[in-house]
């Protein structure tokens, strides 16, 4: 990159000169057994976006869609010949000639290319004023971003170990879990047809919804009142189910319910809201402000999931959080390991900009050496906070040098099917 001449910015022309799309495994690639056996389901194929200027200034942004990452990187291969010529400090303006010249505007392939896109060009906005993008979305409202962690066991005391291992690193916040999605209501894994096809699991509530009041009741009773747990249902209940479950969890303090229901069943979140105090998060696959904002005007939630990978980016992100301050909603981001280390930090720095931040979910890339090496560098976790690289821009890049090493290999999403063979949802 050419030297950053910060005052000359304002009186020299800029414009995009090219789009670079890159989809790498690394997961697959290097066998890698970490973040949840993702290897053994595939891994992950991260997206990558390089938007080139011709003063030498590049952007970078993330567009991955687990499962559907080819038709992101399409999606960005066909949008680059529109991006041509533009100039990238134009952000609200790309935007909105994007989202509308698709025509079928909207939904999670668009909202993700979009998304990559928008990341790219804060990146290149930041490098131009010198300044890392949490100080030109309005600055620093707190020191750094609270996150949370996952704990799972096979049983109660092997979850209430495992959260204290989240602790003692200096962890506030732990989602625990008991054999993962659904937990006990799993009753049998049938193998794949085909190698490179998912198993299916088999899945019933019944036992679940039995079992998860008594894992929070142990947790509480070893672990005491104060520590912030939360629990992720995945959408696995339908309105009536989740609605016990939150009563039954009441006592025990959830920091909140995760995705109680599927957003096919957002309108029964009043339902269940009228049932229970128990804090409620949903959103991780909404991807359109006019889904999201049912749920701040009628208050049927305390937290929003969505990820700014997955809404349009940085600029829709923060245009969704103001919609959702003065319903007194706060942000939950998604951030599970499919959203790499590029999108992480375009929510940290959202995040770092807000009045309602809430926190973070948390995949911690800095402690592996094959993510520090593609995406110099993740950020950095200390005392059970997230902090952005100070750097210009995003403050993280990619090593497009290393992409041909980490080819992009096919992933299934895993299959759920209820007892009498019903399709059901993951
Ligand atoms: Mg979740």
């Amino acid at each position: 990159m050419k030297p950053i001449r910060t005052v000359l910015w304002r009186w020299l022309d800029v414009k995009i000169e090219d789009v670079k799309v890159f989809v790498v495994n690394p997961i697959a690639a290097e066998k890698f057994e970490g973040i949840g056996h993702l290897y053994r389901r595939g891994g992950i194929n991260y997206v990558v976006v390089k938007v080139l200027t011709d003063e030498g200034v590049y952007g970078i942004g993330e567009g991955t869609l687990h499962a559907s990452e080819l038709a992101v990187s399409a999606t960005i291969n066909h949008l680059k010949e529109l991006l041509i010529g533009k100039d990238p400090r134009n952000i609200e303006d790309i935007w909105n000639f994007l989202h509308r010249a698709t025509y079928w505007r909207g939904g999670p392939i668009f909202k993700t290319a979009i998304a990559a896109i928008d990341m790219a060009l804060w990146d290149i906005k930041g490098k131009l004023a010198n300044m890392p993008v949490y100080q030109l979305l309005g600055g620093a409202c707190r020191k750094g971003v609270l996150v949370y962690r996952h704990a799972d066991g096979r049983e109660p005391k092997e979850v209430a170990e495992n959260v204290r291992k989240w602790l003692e690193q200096g962890y506030k916040v732990v989602r625990a879990q008991m054999g993962g999605y659904g937990g006990s209501g799993k009753l049998r894994h049938e193998p794949a047809e085909r190698e490179g096809l998912p198993a299916t699991t088999y899945f019933e509530p019944t036992r679940y919804l039995l079992e998860v009041p008594k894992l929070f009741e142990y947790l509480r009773s070893e672990l005491g009142m104060e520590v912030e747990l939360l629990h992720d249902v995945h959408e696995q209940l339908s309105p009536i189910e989740a609605a016990q479950l939150a009563k039954r969890l009441e006592p025990y303090r959830l920091f909140f319910l995760e995705d109680p229901v599927s957003p096919e069943h957002k309108e029964a979140l009043a339902f269940i809201r009228s049932q229970t105090t128990t804090p409620l998060a949903i959103g991780e696959i909404f991807c359109d402000r006019e889904q999201v904002l049912p749920l701040f005007v009628n208050r049927w939630i305390d937290y929003i999931r969505i990820a700014p990978m997955h809404v349009g980016g940085i600029t829709e992100a923060k245009k969704i959080m103001v919609l959702a301050e003065p319903f007194g909603v706060k942000s939950a981001f998604h951030g599970a390991a499919d959203l790499g280390p590029i999108s992480q930090a375009a929510a940290i720095h959202v995040q770092m900009s807000i009045p309602n931040c809430g926190v973070q979910e948390w995949t911690d890339f800095r402690s592996i050496q094959v993510f520090c090496d593609l995406f110099p560098t993740p950020c950095e976790v200390r005392d059970g906070c997230a902090y952005p690289n100070e750097a210009p821009g995003l403050g993280i890049d990619f090593n497009d040098a290393l992409a041909e090493r980490f080819p992009y290999s096919p992933v299934y999403m895993p299959q759920i099917r209820r007892a009498d063979g019903t399709v059901h949802g993951y």
